[in-house]
């Protein structure tokens, strides 16, 4: 990578109405946490969902929540690492390298460490969890399955939101939460289906959060459907260090780009930007129960 590539981009004008970055990773980002939350207050972005995605990074994200106010836990196992735990996937998606598969008992012990810290209090969401047509193949697809279901189960008896990862899966993720039975409060996160599905969502009340997509040129489709979304279901987030907002495309990314997100999704809906974050701003605390 160039130097540019790895250069954070600028601070954005900041936000006159505060909302919350409903998704991001900050143990995956440059810097410490209080740099970015920080850096993130300064330009209005006061709140941040931190998502784990195996058991280690669930441990850390609710550490993280009980050490901050402004930090709310979400935990879980990464569609993407429930068919590692199981299956053993040296080429696959994680951060921590390559490891032999356990079998389903690793899952099992996996699952009920997650069902744990999903009891805290500073934990407001189980996930992400879901499914990833894209990264994983048919091997590993029922372990995905079983997991996402698991994940369901955990986020209605402990009363979390549900926090929905759907790479490529748009109807096999909703069909398995009609079977299962939705949480009373759904988000879908980098939300990336189109008009008809924010209809289909929006008619189950589920929540839409949208990611620095929504600002990509091809992205018209996703546009329409933050267009089709109800004002009441739509957040906003970065899913940092993954999908900078343009016209930072391929920097890194974390919560302080917020602005710029809050700002694409105000042009698309033909509203202010103070309308705009104000509703965000209402709609991730209700979605979290903050
Ligand atoms: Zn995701
Ligand atoms: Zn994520």
């Amino acid at each position: 990578m160039s130097a540019s590539k790895d250069t954070p981009p600028p601070l954005p004008e900041p936000l006159r109405v505060a909302v919350a970055d409903s998704h991001t990773h900050l143990d995956m980002q440059a810097g410490t946490v209080e740099e970015g939350l920080a850096k993130a207050a300064s330009v209005g972005v006061a709140t941040v969902v931190q998502v784990g995605c195996d058991v280690k990074g669930s441990r850390w994200a609710a550490e993280t929540a009980a050490a901050y106010d402004n930090v709310h836990a979400a935990v879980a196992l990464h569609p993407n690492e429930a068919p590692r735990i199981v299956l053993g996937d040296p080429d696959g998606w994680s951060r921590q390298g390559a490891r032999p598969g356990g079998g389903q008992a690793a899952l099992d012990d996996a699952l009920a460490e997650i069902d744990a810290l999903a009891a805290l209090d500073h934990v407001k969401a189980v996930g992400e969890t879901g499914l990833d047509h894209f990264r994983t193949g048919p091997e590993g697809m029922a372990a995905q399955e079983l997991s996402f279901r698991a994940h369901i189960e955990i986020a209605k008896r402990r009363g979390k939101a549900l926090v929905i990862h759907d790479r490529d899966a748009h109807a096999d993720v909703l069909r398995i939460l009609r079977e299962e039975g939705a949480p009373e409060r759904t988000v879908f996160h980098c939300y990336s289906g189109d008009a008809d599905m924010a209809r289909e969502c929006a008619a189950a009340g589920y929540y839409m959060s949208f990611a620095g997509t929504v600002t990509f040129k091809n992205a018209q489709p996703l546009r329409d459907a933050l267009a089709a979304a109800p004002a009441e279901l739509v957040l906003v987030e970065t899913d940092a260090p993954y999908l900078t907002p343009a016209p930072y495309r391929g920097r890194p990314n974390a919560p302080y780009l917020i602005p710029l997100t809050v700002r694409a999704m105000a042009a698309v809906r033909g509203i202010d930007e103070d309308a705009m974050a104000t509703a965000i701003a209402a709609n991730t605390a209700r979605a979290f129960a903050y």
